[in-house]
């Protein structure tokens, strides 16, 4: 439990700060402040730390970036951590579009869940958003569904005039195949130019353009997941859409159950909070279990009450290396 009665029992783990997409919310342009391989954590000190994390009580863990499917040692890392007394659950958030041929190794592995970012269906509007080509996030969709993953799910980040159109597609997809759909507000987490007042969506804006054509059932008691999502179904075509309203929603931080281990060996409490503490010089020291455990302690008690992204924030590194 952290100091405001929170319960903190999941951790975020950003495996690599690459990625080979460059979205424009979260990869700066000319992005060049790469961490280098020695910086980065190995396999076995991500075990390390999960092991240490599930023994003061953390439950669920998910493995993010960076895109996490450029890390080549990743289904180890998996096959490792799931066997760990006390890790409960172990999933995956991912662009897709390296799944089609690991979704079913990573299974294998002992992945249960699977995050799977969708911000357009239309190829061009998906390629403007991230570079990348939506046909291979479509096959790793259906690759991960036929790997019998306990749960698929889809994000998409709000953008005004860039895919608002794609919202009620994205809604007939996500009901077509079953898969509940989140909504994600643009935070400020790359650089300071990309939350601006014409790009920005509010999840209340998107709830309205959705009431349109549907009707939004609340769904106060659905828990789908350990995020902060608010979940509603949708009557007439039956999806299940969550809304995360990261800036606008004042309660966002009151149920906030996570923190981030990034790339390189920093332990975040909160990603709108610059407040970090080194990990990897204690796992690179002597006695690293103790150690580690003193600083997943230190980092809960530091855990802030709230984000400050409301507040000015400017992001001192982007997203891919805090792990999103
Ligand atoms: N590469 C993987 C992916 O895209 O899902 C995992 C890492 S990504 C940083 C994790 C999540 O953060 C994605 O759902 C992505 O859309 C979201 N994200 C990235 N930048 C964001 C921003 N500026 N505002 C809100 N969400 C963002
Ligand atoms: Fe890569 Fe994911 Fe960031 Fe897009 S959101 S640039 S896919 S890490």
């Amino acid at each position: 439990m952290d100091t405001f009665g929170r319960i903190v029992d999941y951790l975020r783990i950003s495996v690599t700060d690459r990625c080979n997409e460059r979205c424009v919310y979260c990869m700066p342009e000319g992005y060049k402040g790469w961490e280098q391989k020695a910086d980065h954590l190995t396999a076995e000190e991500i075990v390390q730390v999960v092991r240490v994390a599930a023994g003061m009580g953390f439950r669920k863990f998910r493995l993010t970036g960076g895109e996490p499917l450029v890390r080549r040692d990743l289904q180890e890392i998996v096959q490792a951590i799931t066997k760990i007394p006390g890790v409960a659950c172990v999933g995956l958030s991912t662009n897709g579009t390296k799944l089609a041929g690991l979704a079913q190794p990573l299974r294998d592995a002992g992945l249960r869940t699977v995050n799977i970012s969708l911000d357009a269906l239309d190829a061009a509007i998906y390629h403007r958003v991230t570079g990348g080509r939506v046909a291979d996030v479509l096959a790793g969709i259906r690759a991960a569904l036929a790997a019998g993953f306990e749960r698929v799910k889809l994000n998409a980040v709000l953008m005004r005039g860039v895919n608002e159109q794609e919202l009620w597609p994205l809604v007939l997809f996500a009901a077509e195949h079953g898969l509940p759909l989140r909504l994600i507000e643009l935070m400020p987490v790359t650089t300071t130019e990309v939350l601006t007042e014409g790009n920005f969506f509010s999840v209340a804006e998107a709830m309205e353009l959705l009431a349109e054509r549907d009707e939004l059932l609340a769904q106060p008691r659905a828990q789908i997941g350990w995020g902060p999502a608010k979940y509603y179904r949708l009557r007439h075509t039956g999806a299940l859409v969550g809304f995360i309203g990261g800036m606008t929603d004042l309660h966002f931080c009151e149920s906030c159950n996570k923190m981030r281990l990034t790339a390189d060996g920093k332990i975040r409490p909160c990603l709108g909070d610059h407040g970090e503490l080194d990990l990897r010089e204690m796992l690179r020291g002597s006695k690293p279990d103790e150690a580690v455990r003193e600083v997943l302690e230190t980092a809960l008690a530091r855990k802030p009450l709230g984000h400050s992204f409301r507040d000015q924030f400017k992001p001192c590194r982007p997203m891919t290396a805090i792990g999103g």
